[in-house]
C-alpha cells in the first residue's frame, strides 16, 4: 500500500484559565472534528496558557510536524493577556497594521455596548484600536462579539486561522474563516475524508481487536487508520482512509458490520437518539418512562432531539416506594417480597408508565446506585430494566454496572435506549 498520508493541520488553544482547570476547554475537541472532517490528519491539540512563549513554541512545533494549517482559539480580547495577534503576526513575519475599516466596524459594535453599559471612553477606545490592529497580508473575518478573527498566511506555511476564545464566537466565526481565500485555496488540496463508523453496544474491544487482527492476517489494511473508542457505553469503530484507500476502508467496513451483526446499532453514522426517533416514527408509537436510579434521565435523553413531542408521552420519577406505589401502581407487597430494586418491580414501573401514559411502550429502571446501600445479592451496581410493549413485547435485563454513581446513572439511561431501541425496531435482544 503506497498511500500518501493526508495534509497535517494542528489546533493551539491559548487561554491560562483552562490551564488552572477553571474551564474546560470546548474550542480544541470541536475545532479537531471540524478539521477531521474537512479531510486533515490532526496533529496535535496544544493547549497553552496566556503566555507569549509558549503560544510561539506552540506554533514552532506545528510548523515543525509539518502542518499545513493552525487554528488558534482565543487570545484576542483587549486586555494586556491577550496577546495571540501579535505572536501570530511575528510568527509570519507580518507586521501589525491599523484596519481601518474594521476599526470603524468595531467601534459601532461597541458604541451599542457604550449606551447600555454606560461604559465608554478612551478605555474603550483603546480596546477598539487594539483588536483592529491586523497583520500586513492577513484577512480579517468580521467579529462575532467585538473581536474580528484572522486568517495569517506565513511564507512557506502554513496558514494560521486566528478565532477568539468563546465558544459561541469561535463556532459562529468558523464558516466565514473556511470562505476566506487563503483557506478555499488550502481546502482545493485536502482529500475528502471518506470517514467511516461503526457502532456497537455489548461488545467489547477486545472482540473487534481480535477481527482486526484476523483481517489484516490476509489483507493489507495500513492505508486505513482505525481507531476504537468507547462512547455512552456503545463501541465506535472509525475507520479513516489515507487518499487512495477508500475501496480498503469500504469492504473493512462492511465485513466488520457483518461480522458483529448481532451487536450493530448503526454503520452510517446515526446516533442511537436519531435511530430510537425513527424507528419510534416509523411505528408510530409512543414512549413513558417510569424511573427510579435514574432520576429522569432516561426522559430528559428522550426529550433531548427536537420532534420529541411526536413520540414522548412523559415519565415519572418514582424514587421512593410510595411513589413506586402511588403513581405507578407498582403493588407494596411485591416491593416487600422482591425489594425495589428487582426484576419484578422493573417490569411493574414499566406497565405502570405505559399504562398511565396510555403509551405504546415502557421502560422501567431501578437500580443501587450507590455509594451506599448495596448488599452482597445486590451490589453497588446491580440495575434492573424492563421495557415492555401494547403488543406484548417484554424486554428484561438486570446486569451489574460497573463505576461510581454518575457512570451507572448514565449507563442506565444508554442502556434503557438500547433496549427502546430494541424493542421498536422489533429486533430479538443480542
Ligand atoms: P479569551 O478571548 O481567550 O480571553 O476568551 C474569553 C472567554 O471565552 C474566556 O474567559 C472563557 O470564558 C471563554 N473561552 C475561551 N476559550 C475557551 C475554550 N477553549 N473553551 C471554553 N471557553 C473558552
Ligand atoms: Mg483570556
Amino acid at each position: 500500500m503506497s498511500a500518501v498520508n493526508r495534509p497535517r493541520a494542528a489546533v493551539v488553544v491559548t487561554g491560562s484559565e483552562l490551564l488552572t482547570g477553571a474551564i474546560l476547554d470546548r474550542n480544541g475537541p470541536w475545532l479537531s472534528r471540524e478539521l477531521t472532517g474537512l479531510g486533515f490528519e490532526v496533529a496535535h491539540l496544544q493547549l497553552v496558557g496566556d503566555r507569549p512563549d509558549d503560544l510561539v513554541r506552540a506554533l514552532d512545533r506545528a510548523l515543525v510536524d509539518g502542518c499545513e494549517l493552525i487554528v488558534t482559539s482565543g487570545g484576542l480580547g483587549p486586555t494586556a493577556d491577550d496577546l495571540t495577534a501579535e505572536v501570530v503576526a511575528a510568527f509570519a513575519d507580518a507586521p501589525l497594521e491599523l484596519d481601518e475599516a474594521m476599526y470603524e466596524r468595531i467601534a459601532a459594535i461597541l458604541a451599542g455596548f457604550a449606551a447600555r453599559t454606560g461604559f465608554g471612553g478612551p478605555a474603550l477606545d483603546a480596546a477598539n484600536r487594539k483588536q483592529a490592529m491586523v497583520p500586513r497580508g492577513a484577512v480579517a473575518l468580521d467579529p462575532v462579539g467585538t473581536a474580528p478573527g484572522l486568517v495569517v498566511p506565513r511564507p512557506g506555511g502554513p496558514l494560521v486561522v486566528v478565532l477568539p476564545g468563546p465558544p459561541r464566537e469561535l463556532q459562529g466565526m468558523w464558516p466565514a474563516a473556511l470562505a476566506a481565500a487563503p483557506v478555499v485555496d488550502l481546502l482545493a488540496g485536502v482529500p475528502a475524508a471518506e470517514a467511516r463508523s461503526l457502532r456497537y453496544f455489548g461488545l467489547p474491544e477486545s472482540e473487534i481487536a481480535a477481527t482486526l487482527r484476523e483481517i489484516g492476517a490476509d489483507r493489507d489494511l495500513s492505508g486505513v487508520e482505525v481507531t476504537t473508542c468507547l462512547r455512552r457505553s456503545e463501541l465506535e469503530v472509525d475507520l479513516r482512509p489515507r487518499p487512495g484507500a477508500g475501496d480498503v476502508a469500504a469492504a473493512l467496513h462492511a465485513e466488520l458490520a457483518l461480522r458483529h451483526a448481532r451487536h450493530l446499532v448503526s454503520a452510517d453514522g446515526a446516533s442511537t437518539d436519531e435511530l430510537l426517533a425513527t424507528a419510534l416514527r416509523e411505528r408510530g408509537w409512543t414512549v413513558a418512562t417510569g424511573e427510579s436510579c435514574t432520576g429522569g434521565m432516561l426522559a430528559a435523553r428522550l426529550v433531548d432531539l427536537a420532534g420529541s413531542s411526536d413520540y414522548v408521552a412523559g415519565g415519572v420519577v418514582a424514587y421512593s416506594n410510595s411513589a413506586k406505589t402511588g403513581l405507578l401502581g407498582v403493588p407494596a407487597e411485591m416491593i416487600a417480597t422482591h425489594g425495589a430494586v428487582s426484576p419484578e418491580v422493573a417490569r411493574a414501573l414499566a406497565d405502570g408508565a405505559r399504562e398511565r401514559f396510555g403509551a405504546d411502550v415502557g421502560v422501567g429502571i431501578t437500580g443501587v446506585a450507590g455509594p451506599g446501600g448495596g448488599s452482597e445479592a445486590k451490589p453497588v451496581g446491580y440495575v434492573c430494566f424492563c421495557v415492555t410493549t401494547a403488543d406484548g413485547q417484554v424486554l428484561a435485563r438486570d446486569p451489574l454496572l460497573p463505576g461510581g454513581r454518575t457512570d451507572i446513572r448514565e449507563r442506565s439511561t444508554d442502556v434503557g435506549m438500547h433496549l427502546l431501541l430494541r424493542a421498536a425496531r422489533g429486533s430479538q435482544p443480542a
